[in-house]
């Protein structure tokens, strides 16, 4: 990962973007900016289809442009920012144009792959990129890592597994690490049976027994797709290799992930289940930042507890393995499928098993029929996305019929 020198808290003040603004980490962000307000400056602000939020954000913190993804809501957000003299744009150009708009600093919380053009966008400016959205990732793997290395920017992970190991690992003694261990809550239906995981609605997969978090993250959390595309995302980001990366089920949420060399050491980093202290990690970074995450009591908490995800109950995790294995376009396809999945499961139209079953499927018939298909470009990339999607789509309408 390049190591960019930038300003640091109490000797200049951040221009800050977040694209995504009105989501939970969006949410998280500008909480901790606003206990910060003399060391940072709010650029651009986005949202999705919330104006009132967005306008909300947008004033509170005096940002230079608000962002709304959705075209037909932009006359509510002028109306809403009238007199302001914030600039008001609408429509995924416009998202683009916000990623791209001068910055220090730039969250990139959108959900899905909808996230990747905007946050590309910052990237090629060269931005320190706090980088929470993984399927940017997922999806786009080393043609995303390429234009990192172009631009010079600086990833900073924002996901609290991969913040964690971001704090524990030294880049310079790779080849001393054994193992990079993902810790993963098990989500809501860790101790659910199969025959209740298949009746599950969507309201208790989105109630995550640790995290509060938005409603796709908070399913591909139940059905530990989340853990799966955080492997992959690993890859990308800790280049010891796809064998060296492992998963232990740690219900507590705690222990955020660990580093185990071939001295025997294991480093972990631990904290409250609070996604505020990662994402200051990567806000005040290099330095450090307080923030209002409960402080660790561990004689309180008494006991953490560890085993070995159950691949029968929960077959998505190794699904994503099994992408990540066959490095051709696979988890650009199954990402893009499990959205639309994830998408279809909330709006009831098919049931919570279906998620892992539809994305098997789809990723079963594209390594048979496309065998390594051409990924070289982010071309390649969004063609693949489209097909995922279209397979999907079409899975989800018989399955619904
Ligand atoms: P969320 O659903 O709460 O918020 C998503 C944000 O993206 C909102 O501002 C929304 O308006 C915007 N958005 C939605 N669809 C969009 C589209 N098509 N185009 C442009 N903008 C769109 O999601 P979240 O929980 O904040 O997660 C955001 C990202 O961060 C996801 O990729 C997730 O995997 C990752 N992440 C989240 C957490 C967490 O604790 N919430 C933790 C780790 C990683
Ligand atoms: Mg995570």
């Amino acid at each position: 990962m390049s190591v960019n020198p930038v300003p640091t808290i109490g000797t200049a003040r951040r221009r800050v973007s977040i694209l995504g603004s009105t989501g939970s980490i969006g949410c998280n962000t500008l909480d901790l900016i606003g206990r910060n307000r003399d060391s940072y400056d709010v650029v651009a602000l986005t949202a999705q289809t919330n104006v009132k939020a967005l306008a909300d954000q947008a004033k509170e913190f005096d940002a230079e442009l608000a962002v709304i993804g959705d075209e037909t809501r932009l006359g509510d957000l002028q109306d809403a920012l009238a007199s302001t003299g914030i600039e008001c744009a609408a429509g995924r150009s416009a998202l683009e144009d916000a990623g791209a708009r001068p910055a220090d600093w730039v969250m990139a919380a959108i959900v899905g792959t909808a996230g990747l053009s905007p946050t590309l966008q910052a990237v090629r400016q060269g931005a320190h990129v706090a980088l929470a959205n993984k399927e940017c990732l997922v999806s786009a793997g080393n043609i995303f890592l390429a234009e990192v290395a172009a631009s010079g920017a600086t990833l900073l992970p924002a996901d609290s597994e991969h913040n964690a190991i971001f704090q524990v690992l030294d880049p310079a003694k790779l080849e001393s690490v054994d193992k990079i261990i993902l810790t993963a809550s098990g989500g809501p239906f860790l101790g659910t049976s199969i025959e209740d995981m298949r009746k599950a609605t969507p309201a208790q997969a989105v109630a995550h027994p640790q995290w509060s978090m938005g409603a796709k993250i908070s399913v591909d959390s139940a059905t530990l797709m989340n853990k799966g595309l955080e492997l992959i995302e690993a890859h990308y980001l800790f280049p010891v290799g796809r064998e060296k990366l492992d998963v232990v089920i740690h219900p507590q949420s705690i222990i955020h992930s660990m580093v185990a060399y071939n001295d025997g050491s294991v480093l972990a980093q631990l904290g409250s289940p609070d996604m505020r202290t990662p994402i200051s990690y990567t806000l005040a970074w290099p330095e450090r930042m307080e923030t209002p995450a409960d402080r660790l009591n561990l004689a309180e908490i008494g006991q953490l507890t560890f085993e070995n995800p159950d691949l029968e109950r929960f077959p998505a995790l190794a699904l994503a393995a099994e992408a990540l294995r066959l490095d051709n376009g696979s988890a650009t396809v199954m990402n893009a499928a499990n959205e639309i999945a994830v998408a279809a499961f909330l709006s009831e139209r098919i049931g919570f098993l279906d998620i892992s079953a539809l994305a098997a499927d789809i990723l079963e018939d594209f390594a048979a029929r496309e065998g390594r298909a051409s990924f070289t470009t982010l071309d390649d990339v969004l063609d693949l996305d489209d097909l995922g999607r279209q397979k999907a789509q079409e899975w989800v309408q018989k399955r619904a019929s």
